[in-house]
């Protein structure tokens, strides 16, 4: 097609509203809840791919003096920058992600929920011990929930998001925190997907998944990420090393990424299901719809989805936020 699609991926620079990092001064103040009252505060971002996370958390830590750990599981792993949608150094904006790319998927394949819990808590305690406000960002809700529960229980707890499991996640939490769930309507949020897979291949994923193939690595804990399996057939049929160039009008590349956009639909069909699940068991979850705004994004208007965002997701965002920090 000869427009490009419109997306999220341009973070314009918001400018800082407030640099007084508030939880300086409030964080063992009186709070209502007195359960919350001694535990450390944290900002949680969830939403399945897709959503305008990482968007959100770089507006909010900018604002609120935050470093962001990230909590997505492929993202987790060194490699397959593109493919795994990590949020690239230039549009960081300056802020510190913890726990993104930092872990060697073949070294370390099967990088646990227990192992997140270990290495984000000590991350969450380090930033806690200067001063700044650690921000979870990612989708991955098992993370999420190995992360934040009082108790971690690996075996028993693996199947809390079953939905035929009586099995439920507690809701006693470790930290003091505050939910933001970033939701977008299925009918857009798939169409919205289809159109960033094809800004990925655009990117170069096709590059990135070709030298993933052609070092074979029969371990690793990439091998799960969504373009992985859904190319091994052409890679196959293509093999990487073969040179020629790959052809996109193959049929077997047209069903890789067909299988691409439907796997990634399925995925957030399947992580709003468990953060609803989540917030069935309690957890104080604030939803903020930003499906107006990617309509907009992705419509021929003039009426810029940025706006929108700003008005119907970041605003409400920071007002959450600030009112937490307050308590
Ligand atoms: P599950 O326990 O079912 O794996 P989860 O909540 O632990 O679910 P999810 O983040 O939902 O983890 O990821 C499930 C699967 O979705 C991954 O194993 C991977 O195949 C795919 N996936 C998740 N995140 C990404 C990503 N950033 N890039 C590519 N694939 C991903």
């Amino acid at each position: 097609s000869s427009s490009k699609p419109k997306l999220f991926f341009k973070i314009p620079r918001w400018p800082r509203m407030d640099s007084t990092p508030h939880h300086r001064k409030t964080n063992h103040n009186h709070n209502h809840n007195n359960n919350n009252k001694k535990k450390d505060k944290i900002v949680v971002i969830m939403g399945a791919t897709g959503t305008g996370k990482s968007k959100l958390s770089i507006d909010l830590a900018t604002r609120f003096h935050a470093e962001i750990i990230n909590s997505d599981k492929m993202q987790v792993y060194n490699g397959l920058d593109i493919t795994t949608n990590k949020i690239p150094l230039h549009q960081r904006c300056g802020i510190t992600h913890h726990l993104l790319g930092e872990v060697d998927p073949v070294l370390h394949d099967d990088f646990s929920p227990l192992d997140f819990r270990n290495m984000a808590g000590s991350v969450i305690s380090d930033i806690v011990s200067r001063r700044k406000l650690p921000l979870i960002v990612g989708g991955s809700n098992s993370f999420v929930h190995a992360l934040l529960v009082d108790r971690f229980d690996p075996v028993g707890d693996s199947n809390v998001f079953d939905p035929s499991s009586r099995s439920f996640p507690s809701s006693t939490l470790r930290y003091n925190c505050c939910f933001l769930w970033v939701d977008v309507s299925m009918r857009v949020l798939s169409e919205y997907l289809s159109l960033r897979v094809e800004d990925m291949f655009d990117s170069g994923m096709l590059d990135e998944l070709t030298e993933f193939f052609s070092e074979f690595p029969s371990r690793s804990g990439l091998k799960k990420a969504i373009g992985i399996p859904e190319f091994e057939n052409y890679f196959k049929k293509y093999p990487p090393h073969d040179g020629g160039d790959p052809v996109r009008t193959e049929e077997a590349y047209m069903d890789a990424v067909r299988e691409i956009k439907d796997n990634t639909c399925q995925l957030a069909k399947r992580q709003i299901g468990k953060i609803v699940r989540l917030k069935g068991a309690g957890w104080d979850l604030r939803r903020l719809d930003a499906t107006e705004a990617f309509r907009e994004v992705m419509s021929n208007s003039n009426v810029s989805g940025s706006e929108i965002w700003e008005r119907q997701v970041l605003e409400p965002s920071v007002k959450i936020v600030k009112r937490f920090l307050e308590e």
